[in-house]
């Protein structure tokens, strides 16, 4: 049995960041080569710290869903995830036995040799008849100076596409280091030109600054006074959102796993978590603001408080993937990146077999069946505000600052709409809901939620209000 985790970046405001690691994740359990693809993100559920346990093998492989090596894939998810290491992934990826897993940590997606062929796609797709007499490409990166890897990546592929003699020059530009994006017309001599952003996603830099700095009206602009004559420039989507890169994080994961023939196994704990919760759901159970019902062979889940409304009142879902989707905002249309917040929307029910209710759960509540369970068997282990407060850095490290009166204050008023219960901070959970408790459900550690409010106190940024 094998896993694959997909690690993205999330965001506690924007509900669509996740989205590409959605995408890819359901792109590549299509092709069935893992019994499992699961994702994790820093800033939504499951996250860093909870999403191995989510895991059901004990063999699991990692990949960093980002663009360039930094601070994001060498310092945070090594760090939060526990891998026991911190710096440069070394290219053979890291690999480490936590728990009884055997875990393999790659380098990103991004920095894959392979990512060139993306980049040749994306040329192809603007300008399907480039040729190497009149066509120049550009390998637009982000750049920065606290990150010199971010830019060794372009000029790398830039250069592997410059040996393919597929176009007359290849030049890697930047947004925010030299040489800068806006000094293309004096650089570039051919007449047509085609500009692939070597970016994640599709988002402000792609869509705003980089068209402003180029001076572009569209994916097809004419300049006809620049420097070297007349020069149409074509502008490609991000190498990101290509579909070809679920084939480059194929590579990565089978890379990882080397010579390794044998497979891992069931994870004990996960299995005996889910066995358990599967019990309950056949007796009909509430958990969190849902309920589950078996039906005729199948399950139907629905908010708790849709209980008693007649099916054709609701809205019905058949997979997983819709319960995702209708469960990702509020009622007022924010999103939520805490599942556990009592936020959920009504008025909808879902109609699954065993498989789709056990993934649909997963989406619903991340890690909850498992850490739920663990509680109950004692082996849930709450982290102490001052260790998780200890383990920031970057723009977080000033949560250490925070008084115990200022994290209190702020949990007070976020933990207050969450469901879960703060072991972290000494409170007790006698029940959970496998003991029909609906709402019992544990708080293991401050999540990065709180975190991130804890931080805006500090800064004396938060005003009143929960936040969520
Ligand atoms: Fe909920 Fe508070 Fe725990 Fe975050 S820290 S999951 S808001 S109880």
């Amino acid at each position: 049995m094998r896993s694959l985790v997909l690690i993205g970046h999330g965001s506690h405001l924007n509900g669509e960041s996740a989205s590409a690691v959605y995408r890819y994740a359901e792109m590549i359990r299509a092709r069935g080569l893992y019994d499992e693809v699961v994702e994790g993100y820093w800033k939504e559920e499951p996250s860093l710290r909870q999403v191995l346990k989510t895991t059901a093998s004990t063999d699991v492989t990692v990949i960093p869903m980002f663009i360039s090596e930094g601070y994001f894939t060498e310092t945070v998810i090594p760090r939060e995830m526990g891998l026991g290491h911190q710096g440069p992934v070394p290219p053979e990826g890291v690999a480490r036995v936590l728990g009884g897993r055997t875990v393999r940590y790659t380098l990103p997606y991004g920095v894959h040799p392979s990512m060139s062929q993306v980049i040749l796609a994306r040329a192809h797709e603007a300008l399907p008849d480039a040729s190497p007499e009149d066509t120049a490409l550009i390998v637009l990166g982000h750049g920065t100076t606290r990150n010199e890897n971010s830019n060794k990546i372009v000029y790398q592929n830039a250069g592997v596409l410059r040996q393919t003699g597929q176009f007359a020059e290849v030049h890697a530009l930047f947004l925010d280091e030299d040489p800068k994006v806006g000094t293309w017309p004096e650089l570039v001599k051919a007449p047509r030109v085609v500009v692939v952003p070597f970016f994640a996603s599709e988002g402000w830099h792609t869509l705003e600054t980089i068209p402003e700095d180029m001076g572009l009206e569209g994916p097809v602009t004419t300049f006809a006074d620049n420097p070297h004559g007349e020069q149409t420039v074509y502008y490609a989507k991000p190498v990101g959102t290509h579909s070809a890169v679920a084939d480059v994080i194929l590579h990565l994961a089978e890379e990882a796993a080397g010579a390794s023939t044998s497979d891992g196994d069931t994870e004990r704990a996960h299995d005996a978590a889910w066995t358990t919760f599967m019990d309950r759901a056949r007796e009909g159970l509430r958990f969190g603001e849902v309920m589950v019902q078996p039906q005729s062979g199948m399950f139907e889940l629905r908010h708790a408080l849709d209980e008693g409304r007649p099916g054709h009142e609701l809205q019905t879902l058949v997979t997983p993937e819709g319960v995702r989707d209708q469960t990702r905002r509020d009622e007022g249309g924010h999103h939520r990146p805490v599942h556990t917040l009592r936020n959920m929307p009504r008025g909808w029910r879902a109609v699954l077999d065993e498989g789709d209710l056990m993934r649909a759960v997963q989406y619903l509540y991340p890690a909850v069946i498992e850490e739920t369970y663990a509680h109950t068997c004692h082996t849930l282990r709450p982290t102490p505000w001052a260790t998780t407060a200890r383990r920031q850095t970057g723009i977080y490290a000033r949560v250490q600052k925070a008084t115990p009166a200022q994290v209190e204050e702020v949990a007070a008023d976020v933990c207050s709409g969450c469901l879960r219960t703060r072991l972290w901070a000494g409170d007790k959970l006698p029940q959970t809901f496998f003991s029909g408790v609906p709402g019992a459900i544990p708080c293991a550690e401050a999540c990065t939620f709180l975190v991130a409010e804890v931080r805006e106190e500090v800064a004396g940024k938060r005003g009143g209000g929960s936040g969520h």
